[in-house]
């Protein structure tokens, strides 16, 4: 069975070096990850907490969201994690995360949306040799519109256009992987929370372009199962590249 997700397609796409580095050779890389990812793993963790708590309903006040988060931060971090940006410091990135959660916890207070499920794993099974494998960070059921919301949040710095939003393949995949889960008719829409803007946004895909994605993936799985050629791709990306330090375009 050949198992994919879609980071490893993306990585793929973006660096076939990187590719065969991170799934072919499996090479742990020496740098952990860079300071935007960390702050990235650690608000998602916080996020996951709060949804936890609320689906006990014993639901935190924001300055137990912001110890639960700082408490995180100091257990997990690590000196080697990589600052790319020398304009910034780690308490820089710190901060950021406890604005980006203090806005969210404001905007979203009571949490009243109906989260059924917190880091959802979630399979689309194309065949029987090929399946895609993802975690969703929050799944909603809107009673209002009977209609499965996929939740994810977003810590960078950049806000996405509309059409790199109805191009996105992660979430239209795990909308794919819930319309296995509910039927085909499911009403699925998939929401992206942009934390360090303060916004959101809500789209969906019809089944037509869900069918066209499809074919679309399948197609990509069997082109990096017949590649034996992976060429580095040097761009603007590499400084963040937990392989920089080994790769051959680099030396
Ligand atoms: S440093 Fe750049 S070229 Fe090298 S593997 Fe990483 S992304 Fe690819």
């Amino acid at each position: 069975m050949l198992v994919y997700s879609h980071s490893k397609l993306e990585t793929f796409e973006k660096c076939r070096l990187k590719y065969k580095y991170r799934y072919i050779d499996k090479i742990v890389p020496k740098i952990p990850k860079s300071i935007e990812a960390y702050l990235g793993s650690m608000v998602h963790e916080a996020l996951e907490w709060l949804y936890i708590k609320v689906m006990e309903r014993k639901i935190p006040t924001v300055n137990e969201l912001i110890d639960f988060f700082s408490e995180k931060w100091i257990e997990n971090f690590s000196p080697d994690i990589l600052i790319v940006r020398k304009e910034k410091i780690t308490q820089d990135y710190f901060n950021m995360g406890i604005e980006f959660l203090v806005n969210y916890y404001m905007k979203n207070q009571p949490f009243t949306d109906n989260t059924i499920a917190i880091e959802e794993r979630v399979e689309i099974n194309f065949d029987e040799e090929r399946k895609i494998i993802g975690y969703v960070d929050r799944l909603v059921h809107n009673l209002n519109r009977n209609e499965i919301e996929i939740h994810d949040y977003k810590t960078s710095a950049s806000l996405l256009s509309r059409e790199i939003m109805e191009n996105s393949r992660q979430l239209a995949l795990y909308s794919l992987a819930i319309k296995e889960m509910y039927g085909k008719d499911k009403n699925v829409s998939m929401v992206w929370h942009f934390l360090a803007h303060d916004m959101k946004f809500s789209l969906s895909r019809t089944n037509e372009q869900l069918d066209k994605l499809k074919k679309e993936v399948i197609e990509l799985i069997d082109e990096i199962e017949n590649t034996k050629d992976f060429p580095a791709n040097k761009s603007r990306l590499c400084d963040w590249c937990e392989y920089k330090d080994i790769c051959t375009a680099w030396k």
